[in-house]
């Protein structure tokens, strides 16, 4: 107990654990499988995990440029121009991060003052909310289409005011895997225009797009780019989550204030991991064999739960597939999903967790980033539901 006159006032008072972590531990405790917390349980390519070790016996262990080794931030550029058609500077417009969380936070604490608005379309990857409400802002929720989680273009209109400094966008997106569509993102793009709106577009799942779908990056919008902050994250695209290194794209006087505020929170990125990565993306193939990867362990596991009274989601991109658990159970997804894990030993993440207000559609997300062999055990557990 802090004594009285050390009272703190919290600034995240409505904060708890993220349900990852919670659901994780419940899963470690119970011996359940967890498909719950999106991470692989499987090894990134041992050609970067050399690479990687190559550089820290090489002795390039020692603090790199602030924002991130210029191999690195060429590499980033280089992909960005293959695959989305925009060339960014690697000099002034690409920053190395501490994985995605880190540059969402840093990227509105540049740019959100206190009082301004930020928009974030529900459900939305957790830490938006409170990154905004960290930065003196507040978060507008707007929601996506209930059912299909498509984003409802009156609606995102509607809730921009005067008072706007930024919205957030994640595509593909988690938790429901929908992918913008071309037309989505020019919509957006009209709507923005006859704004000073700046668009922070987590992209952190780029390159797992399925069914010879496209991902559609703001980089390659005219009018989204001058005014985005572009996030992605090696962790996903390489299975290394636990690395905590990503990115940052966007034009020079943006990536100018987004580096003030980066210098003075991690000032620079882990060096061995920026040499191994630079050294790693010579070879674009691992990114642009990631969605057929991903597809086949996207398919295996549905083949599987389509045996179950689970009705399944689409899942356009990601790693997760959602399920609607009303035939299967009247618990809330949160119950359910504690219920899931203890009794069917599956640990999943309830939908709810994404939306401020708890909102429950009886719908919970799995993570199918796993060994074949966890997926069968997963499917095993499920298919007496
Ligand atoms: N945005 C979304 C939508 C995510 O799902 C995640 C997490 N996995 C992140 C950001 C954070 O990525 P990172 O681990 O690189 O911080
Ligand atoms: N992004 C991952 C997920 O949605 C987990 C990241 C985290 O644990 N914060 O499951």
């Amino acid at each position: 107990m802090l004594q009285p006159q050390l009272h703190l006032q919290s600034r995240l008072p409505n904060v708890g654990t993220t349900i990852f972590t919670v659901m994780s531990a419940l899963a470690t405790e119970t011996g359940a499988v967890n498909l719950g917390q999106g991470f692989p349980d499987f090894e990134g390519d041992p050609e970067l995990l050399q690479a990687v070790s190559q550089a820290m016996t090489q002795g390039l262990n020692q603090y790199p440029p602030m924002a991130g080794i210029a191999a690195l931030r060429e590499r980033v550029a280089h992909k960005i121009q293959n695959m989305y058609g925009h060339s960014y500077d690697p000099v002034q417009d690409i920053t190395i991060t501490a994985g995605a969380t880190q540059a969402i936070l840093t990227a509105i604490l540049a740019v959100v003052h206190p009082g301004d608005e930020v928009v974030v379309l529900e459900p939305c990857y957790d830490s938006y909310i409170p990154n905004i409400e960290l930065a003196g802002g507040v978060a507008v929720r707007v929601p996506l289409t209930p059912g299909t989680f498509r984003p409802d273009m009156a609606k995102i209109a509607q809730a921009i005011t005067p008072k706007t400094r930024a919205i957030i966008i994640n595509s593909p997106h988690n938790p429901s895997s929908m992918v913008w569509t071309q037309d989505e993102m020019r919509q957006l793009e009209a709507i923005l225009a006859p704004t000073s709106v700046l668009l922070i577009s987590d992209e952190v799942y780029e390159h797992m797009v399925f069914d010879a779908q496209q991902h559609h990056s703001a980089a390659s919008f005219k009018g989204l780019r001058e005014r985005a902050f572009i996030v992605s994250s090696f962790g996903k695209t390489f299975h290394v989550t636990g690395w905590k290194i990503g990115y940052v794209a966007a034009p020079s006087a943006l990536s100018a204030e987004f580096r003030k505020v980066h210098q003075f929170n991690v000032f620079t990125v882990n060096t061995p991991m920026q040499h191994g990565l630079s050294a790693y993306m010579n070879n674009p193939e691992p990114y642009l064999n990631l969605p057929a990867f991903y597809q086949r362990k996207r398919d295996l596991f549905r083949q599987g739960l389509s045996a179950t009274r689970f009705k399944l989601l689409p899942s356009q991109g990601t790693y997760f597939q959602c399920v609607d658990i009303s035939e299967v159970s009247d618990l809330s997804e949160a119950d359910f999903c504690t219920w899931l894990t203890r009794e069917v030993g599956v640990a999943a993440i309830p939908l709810s967790a994404f939306y401020a207000d708890g909102f429950d559609q009886q719908v919970v997300r799995f993570c199918f980033a796993k060994k074949d062999e966890t997926l069968h055990k997963a499917l095993d557990r499920l298919a007496k539901l």
